[in-house]
């Protein structure tokens, strides 16, 4: 099989064994970027120096140093995260070519255990939106159809790992966007416990619900780069100082086992129902028969308050928002205009901010500004976080009577390039089943449950966990993704169209 094909633990174990250089593996995956990403767009930009890394590690193995289990994997990172040697531009104009002074720590841990940066990945400007139609740098698009969104705002992230360009990615979630991408493209993505893994140098969208977190093609993978990039961070004061359990381990016993005995799963009556796809409602139905046949007792829960999840969250957001993308104002970081004529230091920044923010970014500072101003504060603001404790609190008794929380992750499989732009509304309402858990800071694991048979394209699975319990989702979900793979003698994305750039064009109705 082409490396570009292995799953990260595959290509850990073959690297650990000497049996390939990670020389190879990186070149092998810069070959496949080459190849398709004219097509996919996942990368806004690609490392110069993944080779060198590659051979320093490769040199460190020879020397027989003790390495880290991923060292020489090469992993995509998402434009929100700071990068000492690449632009972060978090998909926005304001910030084209800005070279952060320092790495986020969670790119210093994966640098520090030696993994293999490939590049920076395309997202939605700021993270705003649910299809990376929002980046600054034109949209990504989706390996299973190149028509079609990859979700976002993280869909680069997960169209990289989709479309075998890179073995593993780093996302952002905050209210969604690691899990909704993996469910449309049919990768597996994990917003971890807040708190659980660092901010510091993540760009902030939103600071009390963002979360870092791994894309990757399978939990063994993912529960693997959570091994590195987890653990507390004295920079970020909102850092966990919990110790954590190994999640490749815990993720592994599940994938061994195949078995749920025992595990009390509720399924969220407010989280699948009208509007959800059909071939959404029956991929779950059948993961719920799975689940039950290996051992699981499926319960039906109600969560009153999740109906008011995207109402809150669509004030909170903005107003945290408003309030982070304040700094963008033409002095300390990017993009400066001055306007024809010179002008006052407002008029600078007025005409920096016209020019450097997309729609989506104003429309956000607007509706947040108005939120937290003098007046209404309360009425918005106030009320919006008042709800999201009552969301706490539908979570907090759910957890009562269950193990795990389980509905679809996304609501339809992916739309159409162009469907939703116009229609923020309707965009809002794609991350309904996700931002619960980012309003109350829950984990939240999202991995394929089969293709919708109306269209042939993905459907995801999201699973929940109480807080500081991620180790749970490995475990879950290790077990239910073997299950699933047994059933069908094959993982989902060895469906997936091959993308050779000849099939690409065909597919686009171009010249083969
Ligand atoms: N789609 C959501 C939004 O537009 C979530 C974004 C995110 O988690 N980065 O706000």
């Amino acid at each position: 099989m082409t490396l570009t094909r292995l799953s990260a633990e595959t290509l850990a174990a073959r690297l650990a064994a000497k049996e390939v250089s990670s020389v190879e593996v990186t070149q092998a995956h810069l070959d496949r970027i080459a190849a398709v990403d004219g097509d996919i767009h996942a990368f806004l930009h690609i490392s110069t120096s993944a080779l060198a890394t590659a051979a320093d590690v490769d040199a460190r193995r020879l020397d027989g140093e003790r390495l880290s289990p991923l060292a020489g994997v090469p992993i995509a990172i998402k434009d929100v995260l700071c990068t000492i040697d690449m632009p972060s531009t978090a998909g926005s104009r304001i910030l084209e070519g800005w070279v952060p002074p320092y790495d986020a720590t969670v790119v210093r841990k994966l640098r520090a255990a030696h993994l293999v940066p490939l590049g920076k990945t395309n997202m939605d400007e700021f993270a705003m939106g649910s299809s990376t139609e929002h980046s600054a740098y034109g949209p990504t698009h989706n390996p299973w159809d190149l028509e079609r969104i990859p979700g976002g705002s993280g869909g680069g992230s997960a169209a990289a790992v989709a479309a075998f360009e890179s073995p593993l990615a780093l996302g952002s979630d905050t209210g969604g966007p690691i899990r909704q991408p993996a469910a449309v493209t049919g990768s597996v993505g994990v917003k971890p416990t807040y708190g659980g893994v660092s901010r510091y140098g993540a760009i902030a969208l939103a600071s009390s619900l963002d979360q870092v977190g791994p894309v990757t093609r399978s939990v063994v993978d993912a529960a693997m780069l959570h091994d590195v990039i987890g653990g507390h961070d004295p920079r970020d004061s909102t850092s966990l100082r919990d110790p954590w359990p190994s999640f490749t381990d815990a993720a592994r016993a599940g994938r061994d086992s195949r078995s749920l005995a025992g595990v009390r799963v509720g399924v969220v009556k407010e989280l699948n129902g009208d509007g959800f796809q059909a071939g959404v409602r029956s991929r779950f139905a059948e993961s719920l028969e799975i689940m039950a046949a290996a051992g699981a007792e499926i319960v039906e829960v109600s969560a009153p308050n999740f109906e008011y999840a995207i109402a809150a969250y669509y004030l909170i957001l903005p107003a945290e928002a408003s309030s982070n993308l304040a700094k963008f104002d033409s002095v300390r970081f990017g993009m400066r205009v001055n306007p024809v004529g010179g002008g006052t230091v407002e008029e600078v920044m007025a005409a920096t901010r016209e020019a450097g923010f997309g729609d989506e970014v104003k429309r956000r500072i607007i509706l947040g500004t108005y939120a937290l101003s003098a007046g209404y504060y309360d009425a918005y603001y106030g009320s919006a976080q008042k709800v999201r404790t009552l969301i706490q609190r539908d979570f907090d008794a759910a957890f009562e009577k269950v193990d795990v929380l389980v509905s679809p992750a996304a609501p339809t499989t992916a739309f159409k390039l162009g469907e939703k732009l116009n229609d923020p509304l309707a965009m809002y309402l794609n991350d309904i089943t996700t931002i619960p858990a980012n309003l109350a800071g829950v984990p939240g694991m999202g991995l394929p449950m089969g293709l919708a048979p109306e269209d042939g394209l993905p459907t995801g699975l999201q699973v929940m966990a109480p807080a500081r319990q991620d180790a749970r989702l490995y475990s879950f979900g290790g077990a239910f993704e073997a299950l699933l793979e047994d059933k069908w003698g094959h993982t989902l994305l060895s469906q997936a169209p091959s993308l050779e750039p000849t099939e690409m064009n065909a597919a686009r109705g171009g010249a083969v």
